[in-house]
């Protein structure tokens, strides 16, 4: 068994929103020359298939999902599904391949072909809520993940986390009262999308960590272990989820929390450990943000380097 399957179609490069849009193509188009390069022993690359566009519907509203696939360009124009949305032509492939890495991913662990997955999509998920795309993400990869592990695998409890430096308001909505699904995340507050509150709690199943401006490696890694490991421990989750957003990365242009990709290492240690003990070692990660090119590359390799050991 191959310890890690990593998701990746060059079709990700191929959603362009606008020129000088942060989240660009060359955020992912090095990322598999450079796990290449690795020697990495205990993993293997594979191409995920576009989403049977039924299991969109588990996370969305119907109309809002067959609103959105029509709305695709197929000319060069560019069209906003939201203020920070902007899609060109060749955003639907990217789309629908993103959210089908993750279910794609979750069959072969549920086959015992691989223990975790990373999947390196484009674009995002974790801000789009059930009825409207925003922040970049048209659809929500980890949330339609999430909903074919309840609907496919008979899940009961979830565990997603999201360490992307925004909140993932997204997935919080369409989480917010469902209790076979608990979600946490760190997070820069106040910074876009302006929630992500210690007072938002859903069903007790809502679990947000917000950080000050500023915040370093040692605080950080404190709060993760006080508010989240210890919740892990007490929820003993069936399946980890996460969403991997490396942009609370030092050298990030759009926030300011200063982790290095050594923290993103040492984060995943302690998600695979509580999945060990928990879980057999299940997890499925999904790309987020991050958009210091350079930066992002470090911290997948060493997400990555991680999840294969
Ligand atoms: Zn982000």
């Amino acid at each position: 068994m191959t310890v890690t399957k990593v998701f990746y179609h060059t079709d990700f490069e191929n959603h362009i929103p606008t020129l000088n849009n942060p989240e660009c193509s060359k955020r992912v188009e090095n990322i598999i020359d450079l796990i290449n390069k690795e020697n990495l022993t205990n993993l293997s690359i594979i191409e995920p298939n576009k989403i049977n566009k039924e299991l969109i519907y588990a996370a969305h509203d119907t109309n809002f999902v067959k609103d959105t696939l029509n709305k695709f360009p197929q000319n060069d124009d560019i069209i906003y599904l939201d203020q920070e949305t902007p899609v060109s032509k060749g955003s639907l492939d990217s789309t629908l391949r993103a959210a089908g890495a993750g279910i794609d991913a979750i069959d072969l662990i549920l086959n015992k072909e691989c223990r975790n997955a990373f999947c390196i999509v484009r674009p995002p998920g974790h801000h789009a809520c059930i009825d409207r795309s925003m922040g970049f993400c048209v659809f929500n990869n980890v949330a339609i993940a999430t909903y074919y592990l309840i609907n496919r695998y008979r899940f009961s409890n979830i565990a997603i986390i999201d360490f992307d430096v925004h909140h993932g308001n997204g997935t919080q909505d369409i989480f917010y009262e469902n209790k076979n699904v608990s979600y946490y995340s760190t997070h820069q507050y106040p910074l876009y999308p302006g929630t992500g509150d210690v007072n938002e709690v859903g069903i007790n199943n809502i679990f947000n960590v917000p950080l000050e401006a500023g915040t370093k490696s040692a605080v950080y890694q404190d709060l993760f272990d006080e508010k989240i490991i210890k919740q892990l421990i007490i929820q003993k989750p069936d399946f980890i989820i996460i969403s991997a957003g490396f942009d609370a990365h030092k050298d990030d242009p759009l926030a300011n929390i200063n982790l290095s990709e050594n923290d993103f290492s040492i984060i995943t240690k302690k998600l695979m450990n509580i999945a060990k003990e928990f879980c057999d070692g299940k997890i499925l990660s999904m790309l987020e943000g991050g958009y210091d090119i350079n930066a992002l590359e470090r911290s997948m390799l060493a997400h990555i380097k991680t999840l294969q050991e």
